[in-house]
């Protein structure tokens, strides 16, 4: 459980930490809260040979109002998403499920941009960033861009930045439909989920039921059709490839699904 040896460089500036993981190329590795990639490299399931710490960037920590969207820094951590009133007022969802995430340390140290890059089809917030139809903004050695969430995600552990690319935020238009629920299913609390279902509006998100967070689109077009929630419900598991693991099987995970995404529709109804 100790980690292949690693140099340690510490950024000061989003510049520095873009040039420093560009000198070192593909052995180099940005590190924010720590959370996934230092498990990983005690396992030796990573061995970058450089960590470049961004950790002490407060450039990239913050949540502002932005008229018409909501900007959020990539290294704001969970527990800052859970705890803004800015958030608890414009964009609920994305507070609560930040609370839902692991136990008070990792909420402590873990942050949304290292969630996002990490692309665990595990994790809540790419489900999140899925279901709100959010842009993520990179900035690299080439210079800055903006890719659409739908576009980010592309595989497992796999997501459209480039190797030297930092993330630095996440811009969420407001919803324009009310009504959102978050349900996770976990063996204990502080678990990943087995599977989880986020709803925005008519927009429902599914985590850990294929190898990247992905969009009920069956569901979707049933609501769209009129569907009662119990009715869309039944199309949950149309169109996914969920993991089979020691957890749970395919079968199980595509039954949660639909209960999952029943009961997710059911709570965003009481909040419209
Ligand atoms: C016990 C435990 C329980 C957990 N439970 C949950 C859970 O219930 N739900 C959940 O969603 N997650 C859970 N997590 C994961 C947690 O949310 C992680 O903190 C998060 O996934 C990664 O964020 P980080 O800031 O720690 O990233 P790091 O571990 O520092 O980095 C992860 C990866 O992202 C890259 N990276 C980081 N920041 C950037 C950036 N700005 N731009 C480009 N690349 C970047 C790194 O190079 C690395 O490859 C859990 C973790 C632990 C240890």
């Amino acid at each position: 459980m100790i980690p292949a040896p690693f140099t340690y460089r510490r950024a000061w500036s989003v510049e520095e930490a873009v040039e420093l993981v560009a000198h070192d190329g593909e052995d180099a590795k940005f590190l924010a809260g720590g959370h996934s990639l230092l498990p990983l490299m005690k396992l030796r399931l990573a061995v970058p040979q450089t960590l470049v710490d961004i950790g002490r960037l407060t450039e990239l920590s913050y949540i502002r109002d932005e008229g018409d969207h909501i900007a959020v820094g990539a290294a704001t951590t969970h527990g800052e998403l859970a705890a803004s009133s800015l958030l608890a007022e414009q964009l609920p969802l994305l507070a609560h499920v930040a609370g839902q995430i692991g136990d008070p340390q990792v909420r402590h140290c873990g942050t949304i941009g290292g969630s996002l890059a990490h692309a665990d089809p595990a994790a809540d917030l790419p489900a999140v960033v899925l279901a709100l139809d959010a842009t993520v903004v990179a900035r690299g050695p080439a210079g800055r861009r903006e890719i659409a969430a739908a576009d980010f995600f592309r595989g497992l552990f796999e997501t459209a930045l480039e190797p030297a690319e930092l993330l630095t935020e996440i811009r969420i238009a407001k919803p324009g439909a009310p009504g959102w629920a978050f349900q996770k299913f976990t063996k204990r609390a502080i678990d990943w989920a087995i599977v989880g279902v986020v709803v925005q509006g008519g927009r429902v998100a599914l985590v850990n039921m294929g190898q990247t967070p992905v969009r009920a689109a069956a569901v979707e077009a049933a609501l769209a059709d009129g569907a009662s929630a119990q009715q869309a419900a039944a199309h949950a598991a149309e169109g996914t490839s969920p993991p089979e693991d020691l957890t749970a099987g395919r079968a199980y995970r595509e039954h949660l699904a639909r209960v999952l995404v029943r009961r997710a529709l059911v709570d965003a109804q009481g909040r419209t």
